[in-house]
């Protein structure tokens, strides 16, 4: 039986590995599919604290899984296909084997919904973003296009016009999703332009992104646009399958209380998977050590009641 196991190798998990490994938890984290989490899909981080000059994602990733390591969290390349709430203890069930754990903190993030088109590949991360607090300094002066019509739309442009000089707004339909206000913040900013009833057909550029074809969702007409980024604000999808229906969801984002517990004893959840509102690198390393603290402290409680 473990101790600790955490799914997740992003930020959030990792920083919960190193609480609980310093706790003396031994923690097992099984890395998941996208190894790293999402701060692999962009370049230099510049807004996590303590990095004055910035640093790679990657190599925040990295150094979170060396400091992990050297106190003792064990590091498993390994998938969770299927989740189990037993009498006492849960089970998580990879395609190698069958996990028992007395506490899991659920750190399988979220991710960005992309387009799905096939020249959005190219510019992954280099030209198309999903951040624009993290990306969104690259765009000193420049033009840039945000696709999207909800919350994060809106505030995301409205956001980067600090840096561009002008910020064209896609959304597929004739009207926004987002709530009044965001939507009339967005309206009176004199750097944004509205591009109604339009999709992405397909991104040109070489080693950057230089322009932006769109196809009218009425017409079907295409239109060329020139630009230097595009910023996706199309939602994103929490990586909870496999808790469906056997813990508290809430439009698929696991509900916590304010101490990280989810409804299930000994389950804590964690980062993106549990916050649709803040999404941050910092926000998840923070919520990764309140997990590993109460999962630490569920843990003693469960030891003593054993003795
Ligand atoms: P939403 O799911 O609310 O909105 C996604 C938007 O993207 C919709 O307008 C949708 O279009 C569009 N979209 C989805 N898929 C595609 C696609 N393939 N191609 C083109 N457009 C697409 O996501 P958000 O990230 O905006 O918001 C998530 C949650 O976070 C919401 O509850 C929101 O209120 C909240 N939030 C709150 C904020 C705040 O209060 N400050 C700030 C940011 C987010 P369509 O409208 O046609 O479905």
């Amino acid at each position: 039986m473990e101790k600790v196991v955490i799914l997740g190798s992003g930020v959030a998990g990792l920083t919960a590995a190193i609480y609980a490994a310093r706790a003396e938890l031994s923690p097992l984290v099984l890395t998941g599919n996208e190894d790293g989490g999402q701060l692999t899909l962009t370049t230099t981080v510049e807004n996590f604290p303590g990095f004055p000059e910035g640093i790679l994602g990657s190599e925040l990733v990295e150094q979170l899984k060396k400091q992990s390591q050297k106190f003792g969290a064990r590091i498993k390349v390994a998938h969770a296909a299927d989740f189990h709430v037993k009498d006492g203890f849960v089970e998580i069930v990879t395609d190698e084997e069958t996990i028992q754990t007395v506490t899991l903190i659920i750190a399988t993030g979220a991710s960005a919904r992309w387009l799905g088109i096939p020249s959005e590949k190219q510019f992954m991360g280099r030209g198309i973003h999903t951040c624009a607090t993290c990306d969104g300094f690259f765009y000193k002066d420049k033009t840039i296009m945000v696709i999207g019509g909800g919350d994060s739309a809106c505030e995301e442009s409205n956001f980067l016009t600090k840096f561009a000089k002008k910020v064209y707004v896609v959304h597929r339909r004739d009207e926004l999703k987002a709530s009044k206000i965001m939507q009339e913040r967005l309206f009176k900013n004199p750097k944004i332009e509205m591009i109604w009833n339009a999709e992405v057909h397909e991104v040109k550029g070489d080693s950057s992104v230089k322009s932006a074809v769109l196809k009218d969702t009425v017409t079907g007409d295409l239109k060329e646009h020139t630009i230097d980024g595009i910023f996706l604000a199309i939602g994103h999808v929490p990586n909870t399958a496999i808790f469906e229906g056997k813990i508290n969801l809430d439009k698929g984002f696991i509900i916590t209380d304010r101490r990280l517990h989810t409804n299930v004893p000994g389950v804590f959840a964690a980062g993106d998977v549990q916050d649709f509102i803040y999404k941050q690198a910092v926000t998840a390393a923070g919520t990764g050590c309140q997990a590993a603290m109460e999962a630490e402290k569920y843990y003693s409680h469960w030891k003593e009641s054993k003795e």
